[in-house]
């Protein structure tokens, strides 16, 4: 089996500078709902290292005092983390808050009220873009995003979606090792999520400009978990191929594309 190291990834990126590509990156953290240890930590790295960290909040769970804790930091942004972060599907299936069970009214419902609340709370910080919980949704929620007046969606490995409405960024590192023993899941391992979506995007146009993102969960972190992190930050800013963009470019201040 290939081992990845941090060489690889200067590899990869040497190879975007020679095509004269820029590698864009992104950072998402889920399951906010109110202030801790670990959310401040997780602050903390993203203030140090000046790059722009949106927190994907669960509506109908927000903790007031959130909104004045993020007051300190301009660079972080909200995104819609589901309604409740409550699982429909029957028991045995895979979790999903917007999976295949639920009918479109009630979508569209959860959609509409989550928006309502972090829009409420946070005004301009609340970037409309969902993120379905456990990364799950069933197609028919791809409409009904723009009825619910969000402009973008956001769950795990390569986009599905191609088009612009909504447009779809999803992440794709992702540092914990869920299935095993939650801890970090390993270098190699990772630095392989991040190096083959880098590959993926360099290789064929129409994945370039869905920038690279990497997914975090400030509450679940071992401390093997955040040094990866703090290391994987540090790297990537040091790097002049690289540039991390927030939510806000993403998604509200595109770019237009060259005509
Ligand atoms: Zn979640």
């Amino acid at each position: 089996m290939t081992q990845f190291n941090w060489d690889d990834l200067q590899r990869e990126l040497t190879r975007w500078h020679s095509d004269g590509l820029q590698a864009t990156f992104w950072w998402r953290d889920d399951d906010v709902t109110a202030d801790s240890a670990e959310l401040r930590q997780l602050l903390g790295l993203a203030d140090r290292a000046a790059v722009p960290l949106a927190l994907a909040v669960i509506p109908a769970l927000v903790d007031n005092e959130l909104v004045q804790v993020l007051d300190r930091f301009p660079n972080v942004t909200v995104l819609q983390h589901g309604y409740r972060h409550q699982s429909h599907s029957p028991a045995g299936e895979k979790k999903a808050e917007f999976g295949e069970h639920r009918n479109s009214a009630e979508l569209l419902a959860d959609l509409t009220a989550g928006r309502d609340l972090l829009r409420a709370k946070f005004g301009d910080r609340f970037v409309p873009v969902l993120v379905p919980p456990w990364n799950r949704y069933t197609p028919k929620l791809v409409p009904l995003l723009q009825q619910a007046g969000l402009v973008g969606l956001s769950a795990m490995w390569a986009r599905t979606i191609h088009g612009d409405a909504p447009l779809q960024v999803n992440t794709h590192i992702d540092p914990v090792a869920w299935r095993e023993d939650r801890d970090f899941a390993g270098l190699s391992l990772v630095l392989e999520q991040l190096i083959c979506h880098l590959k993926l995007r360099r290789e064929f146009e129409k994945y370039r400009d869905e920038p690279t993102g990497l997914l975090t969960h400030h509450l679940d972190h071992t401390p093997a978990v955040w040094d990866f992190c703090a290391q994987l930050i540090e790297r990537l800013s040091a790097s002049e191929q690289v540039r991390w963009v927030s939510s806000r470019e993403i998604w509200l201040n595109r770019p237009k594309a060259a005509s």
